[in-house]
């Protein structure tokens, strides 16, 4: 199997075949046919399986589809990660995956300089990536709106749920629109994590690897 027939866009496969990504692994080939066509995503996924790309490619697919460039402080796919260190691979893998690609891809987590951060969130972005506590400080400053948001991902979710950051995660999910598409992955199914899927996620597509 090849990454020809799931529907991403054509430059996309042209840069995943310069980073020598070739077969798809389980969850790409099962997820990405869902995701662009606009399903949400349960997914119950370790790291390794490869899940960055099952919700980064077809994603972008859709992004790059749309063709408008974002306006100030709007997001247009947020990506929520527990850590920093995460967030800066996603950052790092979706980058590769869209080079050359009309797409503004953005990270911000704690650590670094909030000014810097929202100065660099005036233009938009069509995809954020961020840990939880950081985003909720820009939301404060009023250095990003998420009333544009048509997509919602959340890495690792059981992680986040450890961390504490239950409320930063309602709190963000309020701010953004119902109509939206939400892609959440996981690698274990806490009772709380049944609870927050069944009331952010609309039928969706459950994906066990
Ligand atoms: P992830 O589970 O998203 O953290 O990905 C784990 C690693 O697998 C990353 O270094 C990816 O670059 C790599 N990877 C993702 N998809 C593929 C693929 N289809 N073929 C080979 N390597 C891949």
């Amino acid at each position: 199997e090849t990454f020809e027939n799931l529907g991403l866009a054509p430059m996309l496969l042209q840069n995943l075949e310069g980073l020598g990504l070739i077969k798809p692994t389980p969850i790409q080939a099962r997820a990405i046919p869902h995701i662009v066509r606009g399903r949400d995503i349960l997914g119950l996924a370790q790291t390794g399986t490869g899940k960055t790309a099952a919700f980064g490619l077809p994603m972008l697919t859709r992004i790059i589809a749309y063709g408008k460039r974002p306006a100030p402080k709007t997001v247009r796919a947020l990506v929520l990660a527990p850590t920093r260190e995460l967030a800066s691979q996603i950052h790092d893998n979706l980058a590769a995956y869209a080079k050359d690609a009309p797409v503004r891809i953005q990270r911000v987590v704690g650590g670094a300089s909030l000014n810097l951060q929202a100065e660099r969130l005036l233009k938009g972005c069509d995809v954020l990536i961020a840990t939880p506590g950081r985003l909720i400080d820009l939301i404060e400053r009023r250095a990003v709106v998420l009333s544009e948001t048509k997509y919602l991902v959340l890495d690792e979710a059981d992680q986040m749920l450890d961390i504490g950051f239950i409320h930063a995660l309602r709190r963000i999910a309020t701010l953004i629109p119902a109509k939206r598409q939400t892609l959440l992955f996981s690698a274990t199914m806490p009772k709380l994590m049944e609870e927050l899927a069944a009331s952010y996620l609309t039928d969706p597509a459950r994906i066990e690897v």
